[in-house]
């Protein structure tokens, strides 16, 4: 069995040409570029609570940078560097080959260097932490929605829920196992979105967060949110607004902007080919969603994800 170090050279210990100094020493050392500030974040995930034991580990090495790619594409942030923390039960290295690989190939796809981390043995247990850079005072907050912006989502919602529930339908498993971090629109939207979020635990309850950041409320059609080709063959309209409304790990962009922002927003799903759907507007008043049907009338949104819930 590989000792520690072994585990860390063999798998972890790719040149990071970007940095000042990778893996290999007490601490790396990266440097933000002239104007720009480092957007940092954190995601923890743990066997039997974000993912399946079991779950293919390429497909887990995409996933647990994914989700930290998301956090930047929803910042407007440009993903630089990376660590990866790791408790692992036994060093396998059939299965670190693959995390690993799987892991690797997104962060080639999206300039992104692994730095460092700590490895230690105990409950398959994975924490990336992930820096970005963004131009200062560009970052897209979850504060900045005004009364009378739109509301817009990329992609398309659900598929991520629905594959808990029929893991049979192909697109809506990748959706669940190998999300796309919407980091190039992230990009794009610096000085055109007003806010912006990942959708994570749920379109209702993102939605929510920006609500509560920016002090105002959201008119929302329900029939207008984009939502994963795979329902309408289903026929099953309550499974349909549950992971729509409340599924979470669709990792797509919402984000709000002033009706000014219109043709810009447009502009960028044509070159991104990317669907980008306006659902709605930020309305005065408390953060609520106010949500009805085709005929005008309230919907409730089902409950997003929350760990702490009862
Ligand atoms: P320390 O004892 O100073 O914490 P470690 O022995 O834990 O250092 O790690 C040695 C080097 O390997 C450090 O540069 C650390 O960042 C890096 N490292 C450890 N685990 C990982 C990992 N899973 N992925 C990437 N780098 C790692
Ligand atoms: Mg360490």
């Amino acid at each position: 069995m590989p000792s520690e170090f072994e585990i860390i050279r063999r798998y972890f210990d790719r040149p990071a040409a970007s940095a000042l100094l990778g893996v290999g020493d007490d601490a790396a050392l990266v440097a933000a570029r002239p104007g720009m500030q480092l957007a940092v974040s954190t995601d923890l995930l743990l066997e039997g609570r974000h993912f399946r034991a079991g779950t293919d580990p390429r497909k887990l090495g995409h996933k647990a940078l994914a989700v930290n790619l998301s956090d930047m594409a929803a910042m407007g942030a440009t993903p630089r560097w990376a660590t990866l923390a790791i408790a692992l039960p036994a060093a396998d290295e059939a299965w670190l080959a693959a995390f690993a690989d799987g892991l690797f190939a997104l962060a080639a796809r999206y300039g992104t260097e692994l730095v460092g981390g700590d490895t230690t043995r105990g409950a398959l247990a994975i924490c990336i932490t992930i820096l970005g850079e963004v131009p200062a005072g560009a970052a897209l907050l979850r504060s900045g929605a005004r009364v009378g912006d739109d509301i817009w989502v990329s992609g398309e919602l659900g598929g991520a829920a629905l594959a808990l529930v029929h893991p049979e339908i192909a697109a809506a498993a990748a959706r669940l196992d190998q999300p796309e971090p919407r980091v190039a629109l992230g990009e794009r939207l610096r000085g055109v979105a007003s806010a912006a979020i990942d959708v994570s635990d749920g379109f209702a309850q993102d939605l929510g967060h920006i609500l509560e950041r920016s002090a105002c409320g959201a008119r929302v059609d329900y029939g207008r949110l984009p939502r994963a080709a795979a329902f309408a063959g289903l026929a099953d309209a309550t499974l349909e607004r549950d992971c729509v409304l409340g599924g979470g790990d669709d990792y797509e962009l919402l984000f709000t902007a002033p009706p000014s922002a219109r043709d810009a927003i447009e502009a960028i799903a044509r070159d991104l080919g990317l669907a980008l759907t306006g659902v709605g507007s930020v309305v005065p008043g408390d953060a609520m969603l106010d949500l009805r049907d085709a005929a005008g009338r309230t919907i409730a949104p089902a409950r997003g994800f929350d760990h702490f819930a009862p």
